[in-house]
């Protein structure tokens, strides 16, 4: 029931994609002179003069190794904001199609939607901000493309049931997209071992949260190799940069690092939520399997101006459905916790 060339805009299937010269030629050569750069060199050192590798296969490899799926079923992105927008442009036909978000969840779904002038169907979560099956299915028509499921959600902390997301994965028709930007700091396992099961499967990852290089802007798709060669076929031919393959492949080196700093995160996440519930004026902590508290407190946008005042920002959320109340925090270096939690303490 799954025919991912029927899924796909008309437009996508028979564009021939932009050729560039390091597609045209891959083998060993002394001389380049079939992509017009600056054969003379750069002001910077190194070889910054030449096109990148339009296909990113070192770093593709390096993250192979580390996640267990085979180069061929990973995307790169410049963000996941790009595998998300490319997303909606090879699959949904502007002002026909339709897709699915499950609020309150992460803005991008709707802002990229817009852009591409898609419909936004919103399946709002359960009050345990579990998803909402019932009426996840009776959104769904024929031009419904994308389910987005956002696990663990932003802004509500937690994770969709697993059997929930099977489900879907399991009855709709279109892509299923998983976005786990937070999973390093999940009890909960990954989809990506997945995909051999779920032709629809998406599965997005990030380098901006656990990696700490949300500078670098370096997303990531874990799909069948059908919907890979999809994305490689819209993309902008040279969209990871030579200065950002080289760096996201020096930090993928770190992968001890990256984990020691899940594993504090994760202890000072604990320790900042219990401090947090102590305080009068904080009424629900919610679980989080993220590196954020999603907080309800008397007074929330009094408290965020407060906040402010005291030079700390937080995120207000207290006017977003599901979330009536609360502020979204991000667990800080010891020293931030500890200002936050004295800032709060002051409050009356
Ligand atoms: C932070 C975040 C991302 C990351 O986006 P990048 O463009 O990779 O920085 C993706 N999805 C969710 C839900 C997020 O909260």
């Amino acid at each position: 029931m799954f025919d991912l060339e029927k899924l796909l805009r008309d437009n996508i299937r028979q564009l021939v994609p932009y050729s560039s010269a390091r597609d045209e030629f891959k083998g060993e050569a002394q001389v380049f002179l079939d992509a017009n750069e600056n054969s003379l060199g750069s002001p910077l050192t190194k070889w910054y003069n030449r096109y990148p590798d339009p296909h990113q296969w070192k770093v593709k490899e390096a993250i192979s190794k580390i996640k267990g799926v085979p180069p061929q079923h990973i995307f790169l992105g410049n963000g996941s904001d790009e595998c998300i927008d490319l997303l909606f442009r090879a699959f949904c036909v502007p002002g026909k199609d339709n897709v699915i978000i499950n609020p309150p969840t992460y803005g991008m779904y709707e802002v990229s939607a817009h852009i591409n002038d898609i419909e936004i169907r919103r399946a709002t979560l359960l009050d345990d901000f579990q998803l909402d099956l019932v009426h996840l299915e009776n959104l769904v028509d024929e031009n419904t493309k994308i389910i987005w499921i956002c696990s663990p959600n932003n802004p509500t902390a937690n994770s969709m049931n697993r059997q929930d997301v099977e489900i879907v994965l399991n009855n709709f028709p279109g892509l299923v997209v998983v976005d786990e930007a937070y999973i390093n700091f999940s009890r909960h396992k990954s989809f990506i071992q997945e995909l051999s099961d779920y032709p629809n499967l998406v599965v997005l990852q990030t380098m901006s949260k656990a990696w700490g290089l949300a500078g670098l802007r370096m997303g990531m798709a874990f799909a069948s190799e059908a919907i890979i060669k999809i994305y490689n076929k819209v993309k902008p031919p040279y969209n990871i940069s030579q200065v950002n393959q080289e760096l996201a492949l020096k930090a993928l080196e770190e992968v001890d690092q990256v984990n020691d700093m899940i594993r504090q995160l994760v202890g000072m996440r604990e320790a900042l939520a219990r401090e947090l519930a102590a305080l009068p004026i904080v009424r629900v902590v919610y679980p989080s399997d993220a590196n954020f508290l999603l907080v309800k407190m008397d007074n929330a946008r009094g408290v965020y101006e407060d906040l402010l005042k005291d030079g700390i920002v937080v995120r207000d959320r207290s006017k977003v459905e599901l979330c009536e109340g609360c502020l979204r925090i991000t667990v800080g270096t010891e020293k931030e916790n500890m200002e936050l939690l004295e800032a709060l303490a002051s409050l009356r």
